[in-house]
């Protein structure tokens, strides 16, 4: 049985009342005023200095401690997603087309949590709490945004830590691993140009879309032949725009696709090796490409010594022996903004089902969690805020 405390567990009801009624008003990427309300709100009660409308709608809350020392810094996200639930759950999402559907009503609900359990020992605490509740995860946004907008001036935090639920390990685990956790992440854009004409007469036209799928079919062989192979990378065309009818050529393809990869120097040789690929196959069959790449969110780094400050503390709320090493995932999360500035330990918090039922996944319409995970997180951000405190 996981050691949860008497003060986490005395707010268990609140905490999974909060995570309801968030899960039934799920608010997408920038659009969370209602999200940031309750938040900001709970905070300023607890005696925490808040700040709003960081980065549109993220809110952070800063409370100093009795005696001087170090900053933590606890990140939560708070952002849904555009998916029309299907769970059939009595607390299910009452927005039509937006669903909580990765958990983020958990973490903010057990940020929360933590920041009034911390909150009471503020008094005797060496060092300050700061609490991130950022906005726009899911379209890797929000982080920067709310950096732009200073939401670390003056504060300068010595150790992160946040935790994501995750139904792949089932509740009553927590997997922590150190270094490269989740992949960079970059949007691709690739336009073909040829020139239209009729489909019965193609050598009067230069057709696109033949070029198109020989430069789809040779990308493949950038992860297979031009990529270490004990180096992780992902490179996904997903979608494909051509053509108006049967019996037309058209004069463009346009195309758009993700890279994902944990080395950033790899990420730059992909790049390169990107453009390359597809100007010279599109080249040779006498069409012109151009290749735009936006840069979403680094890979999510996890510091060495927080993360074996936060196996330890794991290991204390959980077990040693349900402290799960986990696979580095090659999802992407904008947290890596923050750890690029703050060491910091991106934790996951065992959310599956242990009676045997598969849990649907994250971004399933169907996805829910086992809410006694929300304790073991809960428990496992207060310990690990505390213990970050008390490192010299
Ligand atoms: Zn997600
Ligand atoms: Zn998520």
């Amino acid at each position: 049985m996981p050691n949860i405390s008497p003060e986490v567990e005395a707010r268990c009801n609140d905490m999974v009342a909060l995570r309801r009624d968030l899960h039934q008003h799920p608010e997408l990427g920038f659009q969370e005023t209602r999200t940031a309300g309750v938040v900001a709100e709970r905070l300023r009660a607890l005696g925490y200095t808040v700040c709003t409308g960081l980065g549109k709608t993220g809110v952070t809350g800063f409370l100093k401690g009795g005696r001087p020392g170090k900053t933590v810094l606890l990140r939560a996200d708070i952002d849904a997603l555009p998916i029309q639930e299907q769970t059939g759950a009595p607390y299910a999402s009452q927005h039509p087309g937006a669903m909580h559907a990765c958990g983020h009503d958990a973490h903010t609900a057990m940020a929360l949590s933590a920041a009034e359990v911390l909150a009471k020992d503020a008094p005797a605490l060496g060092g300050n709490l700061f609490f991130v509740f950022q906005p726009a995860e899911e379209i890797l946004i929000g982080a920067p945004a709310m950096l732009q907008d200073g939401a670390l001036e003056g504060v300068s935090p010595d150790t992160a830590f946040a935790v994501h639920v995750m139904n792949r390990i089932p509740v009553g685990t927590i997997a922590v691993r150190s270094g490269p956790v989740m992949t960079s992440a970059d949007k691709l854009g690739i336009t073909v140009r040829g020139r239209g004409g009729h489909g019965a007469n193609p050598h009067n036209a230069v057709d696109p879309v033949v070029a198109a799928a020989q430069v789809i079919t040779a990308l493949q062989t950038l992860v297979s032949r031009e990529t270490p192979p004990l180096q992780p990378a992902v490179l996904s065309i997903t979608m494909l725009k051509a053509g108006t009818a049967f019996n037309i050529i058209p004069d463009t393809v346009e195309m758009t696709g993700t890279l994902r990869c944990f080395d950033a120097g790899l990420r730059a040789n992909l790049l390169a090796s990107l453009q390359r690929t597809v100007e010279g196959i599109a080249s040779a069959l006498r069409c012109t490409a151009t290749v735009t790449n936006e840069f979403l969110t680094p890979a999510v780094l996890n510091d060495p010594t927080v993360t074996a400050l936060a196996r330890n503390v794991a290991a204390g709320v959980v077990g040693a022996d349900k402290v799960v090493e986990w696979e580095p995932l090659t999802g992407s999360d904008d947290v890596a903004y923050f750890w690029e500035r703050v060491p910091g330990c991106y934790a996951f918090v065992g959310s599956g089902r242990t009676d045997g039922v598969p849990s649907a996944a994250g971004h399933n319409a169907k996805f829910d969690i086992d809410e006694s995970c929300m304790a073991i997180g809960t428990e496992f951000l207060v310990r690990a805020a505390r213990a970050a405190l008390q490192t010299r």
